[in-house]
């Protein structure tokens, strides 16, 4: 099926604009974001298109049937098949993210297909329910994607995989336009008018009635498949008298029509899940322990062989030396008291202890306890990037599947074959469902690796096919990877048939050419250049990018962002829009398993470019002496000017100097600025300088950072009195910004004079303390801006004394309890984790500090972890976005009932007070320790205001 493009490329970008408007996108970071998925592959789109409702989708299909081009339908692009990939049109559904109807006594929902499967599941847990099957992707994969993939994961062997979960789809067929593709009984009325409306579909149906044997004798026989199309599911709805539509759809990788709307199976949120680790010292052993542990019902159950277990660090995991494979099995339970889940639990452990085992199973019933035992497997792939520069893995044979009980021979012929061809690899999977993922580290830009690859592809396959008598494809898709060998797993004659099905409902063979059905070699299209870059583009750091969670859209995300700035074809003109989006939140540093830091690329980036109007404004700001008077009487007048209609003047005046920071800058007249204190820190605690000199003297350094010193906002007082509290008088150095605004605006040579000069300053302290959480981070991370020599070891040694408040008020018991102070009535606070201080490793000081102080009921928020969008200046470089970024913030915020938000960062105290409002007290988490220092010496109750 060739198709024919329209002679002048630029037009489909023109014509499908005209029609759709700014939801059209084709300029170079828009077409390199989208030039790839998490699979090997790359091709450079002609044009995308962000659908926002069913009738863009029309649109943008029928405009693609007219003129012959390509049309590939995309959710969240983390498939590592190559499926959400084309030459034409990109249609990425992801602003289809809404949950339309949820029906709690009946356990289903009416769902978009842009929807993240983690969001999906949050929103459900209110009503007790749950999506079932959960792949490893799920933080950041999408609905639509789930479903056209046929996704799985490790739970799918108790709940099964999309296709035993869906009930209806809505779905633009090519050929005659929308249908409502459920399961219809042949006796109902409805279904003549479908095959009406679908004479594709009558076609399809009379070619299953007549194949039903051909198509019986070829099924798969092992536990999971989503290889070919599913006309097995067909088969078996007409023995049962009912025309099974999703079926056919899902797991059809959009090469058969576009979904819309999907209604889904929910079932019960399980009370209780029990995790339990066992490391086995025998492969062999493996085998039969699976066999038992199947027995008793377990909702997952997971592997990590030996070779995976070394490429991911043993020690990092706490994995024993002489474990051969790790096993993870889950049990959940729907009693309130959980006791059949952590009764299987008991007997697994028990059930294990009969093999050589390295150590003892470790049981884990506490969701944090639980992630930390599932966070090696969950990260895995991506993590594998760290284990060499050159060879990477590659994913060709990732998705075999044999039964369960043949898993550790097919391991052991892997192990073997691997080591014949002398390459690393690891192996891992749902163990339960037979399913292994063969994940090979390979350098493909290396001939002879290239061979083994190709050698790889075809023996493994092969092998799994003819000995095992498995499937190619359990649960990633065909794709590109894999279409060229769904004709020898099926044999002509079906292969012969799923070629129909194609045709019929999609004639002009524009929906994602290359895909499931194609003879196009699995080395086409490899994407060398990237897989020798240190990206897995899996994804994982859009499911945290602020930017990328207002846009839903690949060239506004951090894995976006990523392709753009490494392009051979950047330039900071083409992509500025782009590069000057990113907040500097680090929140993809953060989570990244394969240590890129995206955030760092773009400051090099902006380095590149220094911003002047903010250069000039960051130099001025070096010079205490002309700054500090003018914010002096900046604050002595703020009554004066911070009025709304002064506020309104001063918005217009100062437009022309903002724009010169970005086209979006403003100081907008609704924003609540802080208040301007008029006594500066330093001036109110001259005890506590050192008077400009730099004296030698040991002990506790305060770096209060800008803010906290020309800010009146109460956090500098509060961190000096909850020192004293402790007993330390800390001294206020001199200092400089710590640098992280004037990096954020490109000006390098500005941050390391400010490094050298904190550095000099800080030396002498054995400890620096900070209440903010940029500081935090920026001071940490200053190694990093010198090469090795004496400044790099004097910046080491400083950010090994760096702590944050919350640390030191979490070493000391005094800070959070109070003996003899008799229980008071309590407030709800809960914490807003500032993405700087996370960066820093700083993530369970706060929350321990506020939950142990006397008169408060911590409650931890949804979303905690998530960036407020303030982020040091964006709030005035791109207002609109940054309340765009807190809206989430805000409903968690609201949702968690908390009469207080606390936080670690006086700029994040900006954006909570401004998007908040004062609908919730915003305090810093120092305020709130010293508040309860007061009212324990005073023996009175100093709360805050209740929200009215
Ligand atoms: C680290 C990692 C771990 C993974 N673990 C698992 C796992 O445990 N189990 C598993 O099954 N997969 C796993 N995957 C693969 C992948 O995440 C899943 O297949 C996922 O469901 C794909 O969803 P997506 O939103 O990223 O879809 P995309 O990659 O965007 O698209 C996938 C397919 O769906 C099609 N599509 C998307 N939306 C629509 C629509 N509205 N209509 C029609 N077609 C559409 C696309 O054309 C494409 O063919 C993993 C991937 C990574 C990177
Ligand atoms: S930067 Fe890291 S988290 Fe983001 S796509 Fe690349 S490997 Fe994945
Ligand atoms: S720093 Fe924040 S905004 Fe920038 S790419 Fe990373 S996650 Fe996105």
């Amino acid at each position: 099926m060739e198709l024919i493009l329209p002679d002048k490329k630029r037009s489909v970008a023109e014509d499908l604009r005209r029609a759709l408007g700014q939801k059209v996108k084709d300029d170079f970071p828009t077409r390199t974001a989208y030039a790839v998925d998490a699979s090997i592959y790359k091709i450079v789109p002609q044009v995308i298109v962000l659908a926002e409702s069913e009738a863009d989708i029309q649109t943008t299909v029928e405009y693609a049937v007219r003129n012959g081009i390509p049309l590939t339908p995309r959710a969240a692009g983390t498939n590592l098949t190559g499926s959400a990939i084309g030459s034409g049109i990109i249609l990425d559904i992801s602003r289809l993210n809404r949950i339309l109807e949820l029906n709690r006594e009946e356990k289903w929902a009416r769902v978009q297909p842009g929807i993240v499967y983690a969001e999906l599941n949050k929103r459900l847990a209110p009503a007790g329910l749950l999506f079932g099957p959960d792949p490893s992707s799920g933080d950041i994969c999408k609905l639509g994607g789930m479903l056209a993939n046929n996704s799985a994961g490790p739970h799918t062997l108790r709940y099964g995989s999309v296709k035993d979960n869906v009930l209806a789809l809505k779905v633009l067929v090519e050929s005659h336009g929308w249908l409502e593709a459920r399961s219809y009984s042949l006796a109902d009325p409805r279904l003549e008018g479908v095959l009406a409306t679908h004479p594709a579909l009558r076609e399809i149906m009379g070619l299953v009635r007549e194949h039903a044997e051909l198509i019986r004798a070829k099924r798969p026989t092992v536990s999971k498949n989503s290889c070919g199309y599913n006309l097995f599911g067909l088969a078996d709805g007409l023995e049962r008298a009912v025309f099974d539509l999703p079926k056919l759809f899902v797991g059809s990788e959009g090469t058969l029509g576009i979904i819309s709307e999907a209604t889904l199976r929910l079932v019960d949120r399980p009370n209780v899940s029990a995790t339990v680790l066992i490391h086995f010292r025998y492969l062999e052993d493996v085998g039969e322990a699976v066999v038992h542990l199947l027995t008793l019902a377990p909702s997952a159950l997971e592997m990590m062989d030996s070779n995976t277990l070394d490429l991911i660090g043993r020690n990092q995991h706490g994995i024993p030396a002489d474990a051969a494979a790790t096993l993870l099995a889950e049990f959940d339970s729907h009693q309130e008291n959980g006791d059949s889940a952590k009764a299987q639990a008991a007997r697994a452990t028990a059930l294990c202890r009969k093999y050589r085992l390295s150590a003892d199973p470790v049981v884990a019933f506490e969701q944090e306890q639980r992630d930390r035992l599932w966070q090696a497997r969950k990260a895995l792939y991506p993590t594998l990037y760290r284990y060499d520069l050159r060879k990477k893995p590659i994913n060709y044979v990732d998705d075999v599947v044999v039964r369960a009980e043949q898993l550790s021979e097919l391991i052991r012929y892997l192990e073997e074959f691997f080591k014949g061809q002398r390459v690393p690899v690891a192996i891992f999977g749902h163990i339960g469902n037979g399913n292994a993922h063969i994940v090979p580290l390979l350098d493909v830009n290396d001939p002879n690796d290239f061979a083994r690859m190709v050698e790889g592809y075809r023996d493994i396959h092969q092998t799994v096919l003819s000995r095992f008598g498995g499937s190619i494809c359990g649960e990633h898709g065909d794709g590109r990877v894999r279409a060229e060998f769904v004709r020898r797993m099926f044999g002509e004659e079906l292969y012969g048939l799923f070629v129909r099905v194609k045709q019929s409902l999609d004639p002009r063979g524009v929906l994602n050419p290359g895909v499931k059905i194609s003879d196009t070699p699995f080395t086409q299209h490899i994407d060398y250049t990237r897989l020798s870059k240190a990206c897995a583009t899996c994804g994982k750091c859009n499911s945290v990018c602020p930017v990328y969670d207002v846009f839903q859209s690949e060239d506004m995300s951090s894995r976006g962002w990523f392709e753009i700035v490494t392009s051979k074809d950047y330039s900071y003109l083409n992509s500025k829009r782009v590069v000057e989006a990113c907040l500097n939140c680090k929140s993809c540093r953060t989570i990244c398993p394969a240590d890129v830091d995206v955030s760092d690329l773009i400051l090099k980036r902006r380095a590149e470019h220094p911003n002047r109007m903010a250069g000039i404004i960051f130099a001025l700001h070096a010079r205490p002496w002309v700054f500090e008077p003018l914010l002096k009487i900046a604050a002595r007048t703020q009554p004066l000017w911070d009025r709304p209609r002064p506020r309104a003047w001063l918005e217009w005046l100062t437009r022309p100097l903002m724009q010169r920071i970005a086209d979006t800058a403003r100081l907008p007249r609704e924003m609540i600025l802080p208040r301007l204190a008029t006594r500066h820190l330093r001036d109110r605690y001259p005890e506590l300088t050192t008077n400009g000199r730099m004296e030698k003297k040991p002990g506790t350094a305060y770096f209060h950072g800008c803010a906290a010193n020309y800010f009146d906002d109460g956090v500098g007082d509060a961190v000096i009195a909850v020192l004293r509290r402790q007993g330390i008088e800390p001294a206020l150095p001199p200092q400089r910004c710590s640098g992280t605004p004037i990096q954020t605006y490109g000006h390098l040579k500005l941050v390391m004079e400010g490094a050298r000069y904190n550095l000099s300053s800080l030396d002498p302290y054995d400890t620096v303390v900070t209440g903010c959480a940029s500081c935090t981070l920026m001071l940490k991370d200053y190694p990093r801006l010198f090469e090795a020599g004496p400044e790099r070891e004097a910046a080491e040694r400083l950010a090994r004394r760096v702590k944050h408040i919350s640390e030191v008020a979490a070493e000391s018991k005094r800070a959070t309890t109070h003996e003899g102070v008799a229980p008071r009535a309590t407030y709800k606070v809960t914490y807003h984790s500032s993405c700087h201080l996370r960066a820093a490793g700083v993530t369970e000081a706060p929350r321990q500090v506020l939950a142990g102080l006397p008169d408060v009921e911590y409650v931890e928020m949804q979303d905690a972890d998530r960036c407020a969008g303030g982020a040091g200046t964006y709030i005035l470089k791109d207002y609109d976005t940054a309340l765009k970024v807190f809206e989430r913030k805000q409903r968690a915020i609201e949702a968690s009932g908390a009469e207080v938000v606390a936080t670690s960062c006086p700029a994040c105290m900006i954006q909570l007070n401004n998007g908040l409002r004062g609908k919730v007290r915003v305090k810093h988490i120092a305020e709130l320790v010293r508040e309860s220092y007061e009212t324990a010496n005073e023996s009175k109750v100093d709360r805050p205001s209740s929200k009215s």
